[in-house]
């Protein structure tokens, strides 16, 4: 049995059943024994793979992106550029290297990395050499625009799931049967944040909400409304959250998300429509449109001439993995936040 499981089996037995939010944030986050504050998971030694780690292209065209951005908005001599939840900080550093040229941009920028993990903090800092970076728990701002990534940081947040039984919903909830974690369901009760949900939701139908991401959202829309700026956020997902996504991975395949508290990644797909709720002008596309858009096959042609043999086999598959609907081409979403009165960011039209 993991220390969480055990951690978690007392505290169950002492209060009761607990959320799939609680079970998640011990999971994902506990200081001691949480998946992330205990590991690097990414890439093919780990338990899985993400955009910027498969292909530097994908930091590249995304720090272009908000660099034109920028431009559109009269190129602001004093920037938060923020990434929530860095990873190894693979993307910031293919933007910083993509943006090296353009003038002004990094004079300008002051690099917020908002990340939980010490672990991830230190490889974040090995990643990014001495270029001058900031941590943060939480996204903390000043009175300047903020332009910011986040890729794949709301999959990781807690989610609460509910079943939809006549006009209301019952909770899936982990508790204790023979001394093992254990799923179940509340009683059905009325949920005030799901009453828009019995619109478009029949009996038996799931819905998941993550209520940590409110106020993140809130946050980011009113800097980005107030002072400018642009947030460009990636995940997997779709505009509204349906049925049971709650999900674990560990060394590359789906595992059962109770059976090893803190060994296995654990997200749920993120429900795009909750995020924009927030902000008064957003965009919506898939991943693959918008990397197509902001010139990936060109990059890609570019880049491949300096390749030869399986390094080029692999760029080619790298380039495949990220756009075709089939891979992650359609699965991922992208969003930008923008001011009311700006232009989209470039691959948004
Ligand atoms: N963006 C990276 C990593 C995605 S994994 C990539 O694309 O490769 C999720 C990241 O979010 C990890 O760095 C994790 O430690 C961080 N994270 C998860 N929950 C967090 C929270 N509540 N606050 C801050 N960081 C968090």
């Amino acid at each position: 049995m993991t220390p969480i499981a055990e951690l978690l089996i007392r505290r169950i037995q002492a209060t009761g059943p607990i959320t799939l939010a609680d079970y998640m944030a011990e999971c994902l986050l506990h200081p001691e024994y949480g998946y992330y504050s205990t590991r690097d998971p990414f890439g093919a030694a780990g338990d899985f793979t993400t955009a910027p780690e498969i292909s530097q292209m994908f930091g590249e065209l995304l720090g272009l992106c908000l660099a034109q951005t920028w431009l559109d908005q009269g190129a602001p001599a004093r920037f938060t550029l923020a990434e929530l939840g860095p990873g190894r900080g693979t993307l910031m550093a293919d933007v910083l290297r993509a943006t090296k040229r353009v003038a002004g941009f990094h004079a300008a920028a002051q690099v917020l990395l908002v990340e939980a993990s010490a672990t991830l903090r230190a490889r974040q800092r090995a990643t990014l050499g001495d270029y001058p970076v900031q941590w943060a728990d939480q996204l903390t701002l000043g009175e300047t625009p903020l332009y910011l990534l986040a890729n794949e940081f709301f999959d990781a947040l807690p989610i609460r799931q509910f079943t939809r039984h006549g006009q209301g919903w019952e909770e899936t909830l982990i508790g204790v049967t023979n001394h093992r974690l254990s799923l179940g369901k509340s009683p059905p009760s009325q949920i005030s944040p799901l009453d828009h949900r019995l619109a478009d939701t029949k009996p038996g139908d799931i819905v998941e909400i993550c209520p940590a991401a409110a106020p993140i959202m809130q946050t980011i829309a009113a800097q980005i409304e107030t002072h400018g700026g642009a947030a460009l956020i990636l995940d997997y997902g779709d505009w509204t959250s349906r049925g049971d996504t709650f999900q674990a991975l560990k060394a590359h395949s789906f595992t059962d998300p109770i059976a090893q508290p803190g060994e296995a990644d654990l997200t749920a797909h993120v429900d795009f429509a909750a995020l924009a709720a927030a902000c008064t002008s957003h965009a919506y596309t898939t991943q693959g449109q918008l990397l197509t858009a902001l010139g990936i096959h060109q990059r890609a042609v570019q880049l491949g001439l300096k390749l030869t043999g399986d390094a080029l086999v692999q760029h080619n598959a790298a380039t495949h993995r990220l756009t075709a609907p089939e891979e992650m081409g359609r699965l991922f979403k992208a969003l930008a936040i923008t001011p009311s009165h700006a232009p989209k960011p470039p691959g948004f039209a």
